[in-house]
């Protein structure tokens, strides 16, 4: 499957603000567990743009607003233009509005709720251990990270990976702060489950979905 494997901090940049795309260094945590500022948005530095720079204030189109707002959000949940504009199509023939049911779709992904469960510490890293075959989905290996949880679902780390070091650390980190009311994760066990169906609420506030739609529907 194809994806970005440039630098994580270029794609903030080219937005213009934090994706959150790293984990801790996000956040400003350095690996020995201390804080600095490590995020080039915090360290109080003028953050440009990637690429030549130009001189001078541009007026930014409507149309290049409704393309970054696409942009960002490919970039924060790590999807490729093909499968993102798939989710908008599902989400076009669903009741109800548009953008808010394509961003429900997409934070439903098993990646994503590995994420949010606080297993990895970033998108990326929830993709690769997916990928791997450690998660399970009501006792069966899913290794698709674009499969979409329902609620009900029992998400847990696949027993035989449990003892290894990374999930061994797991068991003694401490909660995922800020995690969503609609996953629940217990660290002894390694198991979680999906409270209820995600709603709008419970998603990033910064989005504007309805600028993606305007922009499909062009
Ligand atoms: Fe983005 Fe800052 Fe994280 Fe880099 S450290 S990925 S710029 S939020």
């Amino acid at each position: 499957m194809a994806k970005y494997t440039g630098p994580s901090c270029r794609l903030c940049r080219r937005e213009g603000e934090k994706l959150f795309l790293k984990g801790d260094r996000c956040y400003n945590i350095s690996k020995d567990g201390t804080t600095r500022a490590l995020c080039p948005f915090d360290k109080g530095e003028r953050v440009t743009p990637p690429g030549p720079q130009r001189n001078g204030r541009r007026k930014v189109s409507g149309y290049q607003q409704q393309l970054r707002e696409k942009q960002k959000v490919k970039r924060i949940y790590g999807i490729l233009e093909k499968q993102f504009y798939m989710y908008y199509e599902k989400a076009e023939k669903m009741k109800g509005a548009t953008g808010e049911n394509m961003l429900i779709l997409i934070e439903r992904r098993l990646d994503n709720v590995v994420f949010q469960m606080g297993i990895a510490v970033s998108r990326a890293q929830a993709r690769q251990l997916v990928c791997h075959g450690h998660i399970t989905v009501n006792g069966s290996k899913v290794d698709i990270p674009s499969y979409l949880v329902k609620a009900g679902d029992e998400i847990a780390v696949k027993a035989e990976k449990s003892d290894n070091a990374f999930f061994a650390a797991l068991k003694d980190a401490p909660i995922r702060a800020n995690m969503p009311k609609w996953v629940s994760f217990d660290r002894t066990t390694l198991t979680g489950k999906i409270e209820a169906l995600p709603v709008r609420e419970d998603i990033d506030s910064r989005i504007k979905e309805h600028m993606i739609v305007e922009l499909y529907s062009k």
